[in-house]
């Protein structure tokens, strides 16, 4: 009986621990599966997380801005290419505070007022090197205002190009302002002479009436020079580009300037080669021409020469021309000659005053040149004149101008 009951209860036991060890073995190997399972989830979410954080790395290090992002400890974490190369920094700068990183005070600052507002306005920052560039930073919370120790965001973009197109508006504002001043001051001081008494004498009045039309006919070029020039910077302007003979379109200038090169005893020779063909638009080719040889005729030597020459060159699209115009006047000296196409230029202020000019001849020439996908360019030597050299491509450009320097 007893020996029964024994076996009764080892046998019990031995079922009892079967069916737990095999309980236990079930759960372990469910527990496996689950791990497994875990351990790919996590393997799969890394891989995500860091093709995003990847993805985002691209399109932070691709945007033209520069980007540098402070943590809640004030700590760099990002810091994308362009702010690298802006501020040259060759290290890994992730860790280090604003001021190691950046070594501008403003910074911190600005900075410091994105934590306190939210965010903070744009600071305009010069950048150390020759030349000069600027930034413009802004500043903002990541996160919602209020919350303590929020990272920053710092974004820094360039306003070079901006500065200089600011400066050369206001320097062009200027020297429009100067340009018109001098010639109505001196319009208005003779019409108040007349007015007080001056009319009465007619030798004196036709002396003041004529520099009256001189000086209003100077305004009248100004004018329509500063209209060409804005037509033609604002790429509004369309060439109307056909094939066409040069010698018979520079015999037209040479026609209208002989008047103004008799007065000056100046010969005007065209040495255009008969048949020599351009592609371009022959009225702004025209205005091109009359522009160089009225230059060559004010300043160049009294009872002296300009000659015109061209000459087929070769191109990618076909042959185009080479174009000069020459004369044996005083010359230009070299460090102007750069210059000399820049607007309101002159060598000689008084002297191109005295002549009519406007100061704008060049700069419209180099537009229209431009405009043909050509250029233009002077030489001379003191002394021995001045040779304009224009080139123009065999495929100019149909329809609309293309963009061109200011
Ligand atoms: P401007 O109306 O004063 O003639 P331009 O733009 O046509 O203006 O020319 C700019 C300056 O270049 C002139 O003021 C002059 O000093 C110089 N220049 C142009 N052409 C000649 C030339 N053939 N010989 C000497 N100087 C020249």
């Amino acid at each position: 009986m007893w020996i029964t009951l024994a076996l009764v209860t080892i046998v019990g036991l031995a079922v009892g621990f079967l069916v737990l060890w095999r309980r236990w073995r079930w759960e372990q190997a469910d527990w496996e599966r689950a791990r497994e399972r875990w351990l790919a989830t996590e393997q799969q979410l890394r891989a995500e997380i860091e093709r995003d954080r990847a993805g985002l790395a691209a399109i932070f290090d691709r945007m033209i801005e520069g980007l540098l992002i402070l943590g809640p400890d004030r700590r760099v974490q990002w810091a994308n290419l362009p702010l690298q190369r802006l501020f040259q920094i060759t290290s890994d700068v992730r860790g280090r505070t604003l001021m190691e990183t950046l070594q501008r005070h403003e910074l911190e600052t600005l900075a410091e007022r994105a934590r306190q507002d939210g965010q903070a306005p744009g600071l305009e920052l010069e950048l150390p090197g020759q030349p000069s560039r600027f930034l413009q930073v802004n500043a903002s919370i990541i996160g919602r205002p209020g919350e303590p120790n929020p990272g920053v965001i710092l974004v820094f973009h360039e306003v070079t190009r901006l500065k200089e197109l600011e400066a050369t508006r206001r320097e062009f504002v200027a020297n429009v302002s100067h340009e018109l001043r001098t010639p109505l001051s001196l319009i208005k001081g003779f019409v108040e002479t007349l007015i007080d008494g001056a009319r009465h004498d007619p030798e004196v009045s036709l002396r003041f009436l004529q520099t009256i039309e001189k000086h209003s006919n100077r305004l009248t070029f100004l004018i329509e020079d500063l209209l060409t020039i804005s037509q033609l910077e604002s790429g509004a302007v369309v060439l109307n580009c056909q094939s066409g003979e040069l010698k018979p379109l520079v015999d037209k200038v040479l026609e209208d300037l002989s008047a103004r090169a008799a007065a000056r005893e100046i010969r005007l020779n065209n040495a255009i080669p008969q048949g020599l063909i351009a592609h371009a638009d022959f009225d702004r080719l025209q205005q091109v021409f009359f522009n160089l040889v009225d230059n060559a005729i004010k300043y160049g030597r009294t009872g002296g020469q300009v000659i015109l020459g061209g000459e087929p060159i070769p191109g990618k699209g076909g042959p185009g021309v080479a174009l000069w115009v020459k004369d044996d006047g005083p010359g230009i000296p070299k460090e102007s000659l750069d210059r000399i196409f820049e607007r309101f230029y002159r060598v000689d202020a008084a002297r191109s005053r005295e002549q009519g000019g406007t100061g704008l001849g060049l700069s419209i020439v180099k537009h229209i040149v431009q405009a043909h996908g050509g250029e233009v360019r002077a030489d001379s030597e003191v002394g021995a004149g001045a040779i304009f050299r224009v080139t123009l491509p065999a495929a100019t450009v149909r329809g609309r101008n293309r963009g061109v320097d200011a």
